[in-house]
């Protein structure tokens, strides 16, 4: 049984018939990490099969760095658990894609990538922040500003009068990014660029946000920290 992330049908399990078996047909094609060109059948009792497949591109310069694919593991990981099921994916399934491939090409660094997944796919995925504005003052951008796990974005005024819950203090550089990984065209998504610092406060942004969202914690996460310290 393996799990699949399909343009037309978001995520399904499909059968593999003798899947672990590498002179069965379809073992090269539906891998970890596979981008595949894949012909389903769905039976009656409404099981997907795998009948036939062709391999399109397996992402192979990943799989020879343990930091790089513990992080497009867990990519698939969220991919599974936020992406529509039975239904057209197209976006979700571009954004992997592009994530796969800039990873593999290690000119990016691993954080503005992760970040990006995380923010990208958890907005449209039905849960965007609300980054427009300070929801009290309508301040569009400060010096200093407090992200809420909620989605939301306070001016420091606000927040330091408010009784709110606990923010994580970003700069206006971290806001601006926030911004463009959400709203930003497809094709511009990973063209941002952050200091090694706030690239970390991103990713504490990012990776804190889909985990509330999604209200579950990821065992390929922990395994990629664990092997990227
Ligand atoms: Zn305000």
């Amino acid at each position: 049984m393996v799990t699949i992330l399909t343009r037309e049908l978001g995520v399904i399990r499909a059968f593999v018939r003798q899947g672990k078996n590498i002179k069965s047909p379809n073992s090269p094609a539906t891998g970890l990490l596979c981008y595949s060109e894949l012909t389903l059948y769905k039976s009656k009792k409404d099981y997907y099969t795998v009948e036939n497949s062709k391999l399109l591109s397996m992402f192979s310069d990943l799989k020879a760095e343990l930091t790089k694919l513990s992080l497009a593991e867990y990519f698939c990981e969220v991919a599974a658990a936020v992406c529509p099921t039975e239904q057209e994916a197209e976006e979700h399934l571009r954004l992997i894609l592009n994530a796969l491939y800039l990873l593999s090409k290690g000119e990016m660094p691993e954080l503005l990538i992760k970040s990006a997944v995380e923010m990208r796919l958890i907005s449209i995925s039905g849960y965007m922040p609300d980054l427009l504005m300070c929801p009290k003052c309508g301040v569009y951008e400060a010096e200093e500003m407090y992200f809420l796990l909620s989605g939301q974005l306070f001016c420091k005024e606000c927040f330091e009068k408010s009784p709110l819950p606990e923010g994580i203090k970003i700069s206006k550089s971290v806001a601006l990014a926030l911004r463009h990984i959400v709203f930003s065209e497809d094709k511009k998504l990973f063209s941002f660029s952050l200091s090694q610092s706030s690239l970390e406060i991103l990713n504490e942004i990012t990776e804190n946000y889909l985990s509330k969202k999604v209200e579950r914690n990821f065992a390929t996460l922990q395994f990629y920290k664990t092997v990227s310290s």
